[in-house]
């Protein structure tokens, strides 16, 4: 009997928890909240208030899978098919701040997977270009995009290792997935005065966020910010 019950408690749990849907101040209490947690573990280093509104703003839970919408607002990875993942909150902020963003700026961003990142930078920037290299991830964040109105998103399918030379110089470029070095084709594409962040390193080894700054003058200088974990970069490079 006791078993009986347990197994129909746990049956209205899922069915509760993941059939039925939260409501709109639901899931705006838990975003508020993920956003708190979100400044709290980025200690010394918190977002600035510019990011903040924007991950305020930024529907996590229309960027999962239907079945995960319940816990799009924990400070986690989650799975978004095809072998990727949305990436960390604490990291979306982390990287978004890193590039000091402006009202005006042309943001290139490679490996578009679920949108988020994009979504986020989007808010803050006035023109995003995002290049993502799995065609039906691609398409699913295109149309993602338009439903959810952020018409200054441009979306390619492709391999970003190359960039968008049509659309460069862009102001930051952001690379949400880890290469073997720098890509000298994004190097090319970034302003002079631009900021790059790219996660350099071997699959499944340590991998670190580096940010490559252009110098006014061209020259080039980077910076290790902190260790990190992302899917490898793909393509034949
Ligand atoms: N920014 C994403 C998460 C990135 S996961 C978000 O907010 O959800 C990394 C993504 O990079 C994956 O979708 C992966 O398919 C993509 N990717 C890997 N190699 C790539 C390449 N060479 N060019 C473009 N996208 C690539």
């Amino acid at each position: 009997m006791n078993r009986q019950f347990a197994a129909a408690a746990f049956g209205a749990l899922i069915y509760f928890g993941c059939v039925i849907p939260l409501s709109a101040a639901e899931y705006e209490a838990l975003r508020r909240k993920m956003v708190r947690e979100v400044i709290v573990a980025s200690g010394n280093s918190p977002p600035g208030a510019s990011v903040v509104a924007a991950m305020e703003k930024v529907e996590r839970h229309r960027f999962v899978p239907a079945w995960l919408s319940i816990f799009a607002y924990r400070n986690h990875p989650l799975p978004i098919g095809h072998g990727q993942t949305i990436s960390q909150p604490l990291i979306v902020a982390r990287m978004t701040d890193l590039l000091k963003l402006k009202k005006d700026d042309k943001v290139l961003e490679i490996g578009t997977g679920s949108g988020y990142q994009a979504a986020v930078l989007a808010e803050i920037t006035k023109s995003v270009y995002t290049i993502e290299i799995i065609e039906p991830l691609g398409n699913e964040a295109a149309r993602r995009f338009q439903s959810l109105g952020y018409d200054n998103v441009k979306t390619r399918i492709g391999d970003g290792y190359y960039g968008w030379p049509e659309a460069a110089p862009f102001d930051a470029i952001l690379v949400t997935a880890a290469a073997s070095h720098v890509p000298p084709p994004l190097l090319k594409q970034l302003k002079p005065g631009g900021r790059m962040l790219v996660p350099l390193g071997a699959p499944f080894m340590t991998q670190y966020l580096m940010l490559v700054e252009k110098q006014p003058d061209g020259s080039v200088t980077t910076h290790q910010i902190v260790p990190v974990r992302f899917v490898p970069l793909r393509g034949g490079h």
